[in-house]
């Protein structure tokens, strides 16, 4: 019995659960770990994959959020920052500071608007100048100050900041530099959180592809959307962690809501050595005209920029288009006018929904980026409260889940047993302090396993202290490169489709690895992945060409 029809069996076999989650994002498996180190069992259920909802779409930034203090949300800036050390400490195998630099274009720019939205008053923000931005540069310093894990901030004269990102537009008047972190596996680390609360608590249980389809006799519905079977289970608690789809979801379980107004983002993933050259080490944090701030930061030998913000009512159909692709190169030319970034250079672009709450009539980029927890008490024919999430960051996950695990013990009656804060998670457990023991520990990795030095370097990268376990295989054809991408192994590839949830082609290569991520997803790749997994996943020669197909369409660069 292979492992998603035994996860079946156990549901069936004991359909009474403490805590059903609904949505297999940042904020749901965090709070399956949360609860699952609480001692409580949780069942938690994706409709899709896991992960692939915003939390596979975001800018990857672990960070404060210096524009949120315009909007006085220095509560949520405290819990961002508090919680971005807490991931530098906990997930170092993917997790780390980032240099970020600001262009300016005036000193005194913004005030004005910056104050008024201050204020409260609702207009869009302008463009930002250096005073500013150093007034809430020192406030980030000054929260940190206690926890020092980055560096603190600095301005840079136009004439030093030109020759240190060449290409940066001559008029402007300096930089600022400051320190914030980011997030280079966001999709792996949701993966780790499952596997540790199902290490935690063997009675805790994840399984993608499955949506529920009403609530029956008082039991939540289920379906397995791979074999069409349904089945039902008797929740004590629901949480609606579905993101932006919360509204929908809860409509569904029979409850009509008005808690979410998502806004859909696209980030473009391009290959160009001039920009990359140009960034460095450094992530550039600039403004468009209409007052987004849009983001570029190196990423392995590619780059990514982003992002838009538009409002959509159903964040099923939200795709990057054209004119986004336009728009996004459009503001990069204002940052960067020496350097020239065409279509063609744009190997992936990717968009999620962003699952803000409700806000009629305020300008977006305002939008709170906090999170809350709305409660809807038992109901008729529904004898179990569901508890909505909505909002938050991926930078704040643990914090929320931590708050909404509160909520739900409470209700429970049961008592917290400890706290997350300082617990590392999966191939972050007893990853080396810093770059010096790092290579030691890369050295000794290569000398143990008889792999080459750089071959361990890329299972850490990847798999953090877990690399340990790929390393350990010693077969020959698992050892054995892919022809289409050398820095992978057969064993390697197997490894992640027998024990990571992958249930498509898509799953592997959007969100167990990076290759769609930087446009290594060519139909020859993919005939080659299909070939390796199609046996560990019982796929015959039809289903594995489906799979390529379908991965290409999901790949595809509009
Ligand atoms: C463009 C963009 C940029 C961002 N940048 C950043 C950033 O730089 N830093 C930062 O901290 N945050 C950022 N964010 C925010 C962050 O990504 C989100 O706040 C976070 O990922 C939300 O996680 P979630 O688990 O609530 O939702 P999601 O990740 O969307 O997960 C919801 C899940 O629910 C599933 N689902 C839907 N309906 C059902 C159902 N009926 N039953 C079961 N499952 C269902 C979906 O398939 C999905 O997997 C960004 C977001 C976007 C879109």
């Amino acid at each position: 019995m292979n492992r998603r029809d035994e996860t079946l069996r156990r549901i069936r076999a004991r359909p009474d659960v403490p805590v059903l989650i609904l949505g297999g994002g940042v904020n749901g498996v965090g709070l399956l770990r949360e609860l699952a180190l609480q001692g409580v069992d949780g069942l938690l259920v994706d409709k899709s994959d896991f992960v692939a909802g915003a939390s596979s779409k975001s800018s990857r930034m672990i960070h404060g959020g210096l524009r949120y203090l315009e909007n006085r949300e220095f509560g949520l800036v405290r819990e961002s920052l508090v919680e971005r050390n807490h991931l530098l400490e906990n997930a170092p195998h993917c997790v780390a500071p980032l240099k970020t630099t600001i262009p300016l274009f005036s000193w005194f720019g913004g005030l004005v608007r910056s104050g008024l939205i201050f204020c409260g008053s609702s207009v869009r923000p302008g463009s930002r100048g250096g005073v500013g931005v150093k007034a809430g540069l020192w406030f980030y310093d000054f929260v940190t100050r206690k926890n020092r894990r980055t560096p603190t901030h600095f301005l840079t004269r136009r004439h030093q900041a030109l020759r240190d990102v060449p290409g940066l537009a001559p008029t402007i008047v300096a930089t600022a530099t400051y320190w914030d972190a980011w997030i280079t596996q966001a999709e792996r680390l949701c993966i780790e959180l499952i596997d540790d609360a199902c290490r935690a608590r063997p009675g805790c249980l994840a399984l993608n592809y499955v949506r529920p389809t009403g609530i029956d006799s008082g039991a939540v519905v289920l379906c397995d959307e791979p074999s069409g079977a349904t089945f039902a289970v008797r929740p004590r608690a629901v949480v609606n962690a579905t993101g932006a789809w919360v509204d929908i979801t809860n409509a569904g379980l029979g409850l009509t809501t008005r808690y979410m107004g998502g806004t859909k983002g696209s980030h473009l993933v391009v290959d160009c050595p001039a920009l990359h050259r140009a960034l460095g080490d450094r992530m550039v944090y600039y403004q468009h005209d209409d007052g987004r701030v849009c983001i570029a930061f190196p990423f392995m030998d590619k780059v990514i920029m982003g992002s838009t913000d538009i409002r959509v009512d159903d964040p099923g159909a939200a795709r990057c288009d054209a004119q986004e692709v336009e728009y996004m190169l459009t503001t990069l030319r204002g940052v960067f006018p020496g350097i020239e970034v065409s279509r063609r250079q744009v190997v992936f672009a990717f968009c999620g929904v962003r699952p803000l709450p409700a806000s009629e009539g305020q300008v977006l980029a305002n939008v709170s980026r906090g999170h809350s927890i709305r409660v809807d008490g038992p109901d008729g024919g529904r004898p179990f409260p569901i508890y909505s999430l909505i909002g938050g960051k991926w930078t704040t996950f643990r914090a929320f889940a931590e708050q909404a695990a509160d909520r739900v013990l409470a209700d429970l009656n049961l008592e917290r047993r400890c706290s997350t804060e300082h617990v590392p998670i999966g191939g972050g457990k007893d990853f080396p302090a810093d770059e010096e023991q790092r290579a030691a520990w890369i050295a000794r990795l290569a000398r143990e396993s008889g792999l080459a030095e750089s071959r361990a370097a890329d299972l850490v990268a990847r798999y953090g202290t877990a690399a340990e376990t790929c390393a350990r295989e010693t077969d020959a054809e698992a050892r054995r490169p892919l022809a289409s991408l050398p820095d992978y192994t057969v064993g390697e590839i197997r490894r992640i489709a027998e024990n990571e949830y992958v249930e498509h082609l898509a799953d592997l290569v959007c969100r167990r690895s990076t290759i769609a991520l930087l446009g290594r997803a060519t139909e020859t790749t993919l005939g080659e992945l299909a070939e390796v997994v199609g046996p560990a996943l019982g796929w015959d020669a039809q289903r594995r060409r489906r799979e390529v197909e379908q991965c290409l369409a999901e790949t595809r660069v509009p």
